[in-house]
């Protein structure tokens, strides 16, 4: 909830609206999950909430840790629904943390090389249940490491499992609360949405004025092959697609990032990079390329080292900026795409 709404609450049950902000910093300053915990609220209060009231922060089932230090946490929800979270170390020395958060239970989308899209769709999750997870990994982590440091999870990525423009309200609630400086305080700039190439959803976070970073899973520049890849390209194809990130850029003013997964022998050839090149070169993005992290029981392959240094140069000797995604955390299945909703 926001502060607003706790406080509110805190009115509605006759209480002074004051407690509303005690609470709030317990359950997003300091991950407590019991109102018996919380030592500054009267007995009395502290026992009418346990029983009028719920705080649920997902329990973390399961986790597995990659030899580059990135750990996968399954959590549970309140229906007994799991979701993956990924936690990855950033390069350098300052021992934080990448978060990358679910937005659904599996996905309606269901691109043909990505494990989520394979699992099938369950549901929406709502604003509660992706700051939860947030909220689980954080204490689990700091929990593991021995380490209090506040600011452990300095970014958030909506990367995880699901469409997060195909559950816009409550994926938009959540970058709310996350960034609330009283409470988790994450800097919007800090937050990246990735999004399969939902327009419409992409023309409502124009007007929102949010810092946040957009990102759009590109994969394809002709529409032949994106309505392959991406169903939700037959629905929004290309051209549509484009007329929104203009319309974006236009009245954001913020840079926004093209994801490129590249896959053997389908989308990386001389042609495909000049076509990128035409179509986003006038646009100043960032272009991420991140070689395929193959899938159990899905035909596409990643290229050769060779094949992913070409591509790169390609798109940089015509004038992208491009950058190149590592691997993270494969040995584990914990890479883009690899993550699914085992019940
Ligand atoms: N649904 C959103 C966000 C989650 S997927 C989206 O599609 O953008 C996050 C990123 O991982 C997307 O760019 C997606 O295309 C990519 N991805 C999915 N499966 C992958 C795989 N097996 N290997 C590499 N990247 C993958
Ligand atoms: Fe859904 Fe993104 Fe996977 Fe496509 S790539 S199925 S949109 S999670």
């Amino acid at each position: 909830m926001k502060i607003l709404e706790l406080e509110n609450y805190l009115v509605s049950l006759g209480e002074a609206k004051f407690r509303g902000r005690q609470i709030h910093k317990w359950i997003y300053q300091k991950g407590i999950s019991s109102f018996y915990n919380m030592s500054d609220l009267p007995a009395y209060l502290r026992q009418k909430l346990s029983q009028s009231s719920q705080i649920s922060i997902p329990r973390v089932l399961k986790q597995r840790l990659s030899m580059d230090g990135t750990r996968k946490f399954l959590l549970e929800l309140e229906d007994k629904k799991r979701v993956e979270t990924v936690l990855i170390p950033q390069a350098g020395q300052n021992k934080r943390y990448s978060l990358c958060i679910s937005t659904q239970v599996g996905c309606p989308v269901g691109c043909s090389f990505c494990a989520t899209g394979q699992s099938g769709f369950q549901r929406n999750l709502q604003a509660h249940e992706i700051v939860g997870q947030f909220l689980g990994s954080k204490k689990e982590l700091q929990k593991r490491l021995k380490n209090t440091d506040d600011k452990l999870i300095s970014h958030v990525v909506y990367m995880g499992m699901g469409e997060p423009m195909l559950n816009y309200d409550e994926v938009i609630k959540s970058i709310y609360i996350l960034n609330d400086p009283k409470g988790i305080n994450i800097g919007q700039r800090h937050i990246t949405i990735s999004t399969s190439g939902e327009a419409s959803g992409i023309e409502k976070l124009a007007s929102e004025n949010l810092q946040v970073t957009l990102a759009i899973s590109l994969h394809a520049c002709n529409n032949n092959l994106r309505d392959q890849l991406i169903p939700m390209n037959r629905k929004y194809p290309l051209k549509r697609l484009m007329q929104a990130v203009e319309f974006y850029l236009e009245q954001t003013n913020r840079r926004v990032s093209f994801e490129y997964i590249m896959l053997d022998e389908v989308n990386i050839d001389r042609a495909d990079a000049d076509k990128m090149i035409n179509m986003l070169k006038p646009m100043l993005a960032n272009i991420n390329l991140i070689p395929y992290n193959e899938v159990e029981g899905l035909s596409y392959k990643k290229p050769s080292p060779q094949k992913v240094a070409q591509f790169f140069h390609y798109l940089s000797n015509g004038g992208l900026n491009v950058t190149l995604r590592e691997e993270r955390g494969g040995d584990i299945e914990a890479a883009c795409g690899q993550l699914r909703s085992p019940s």
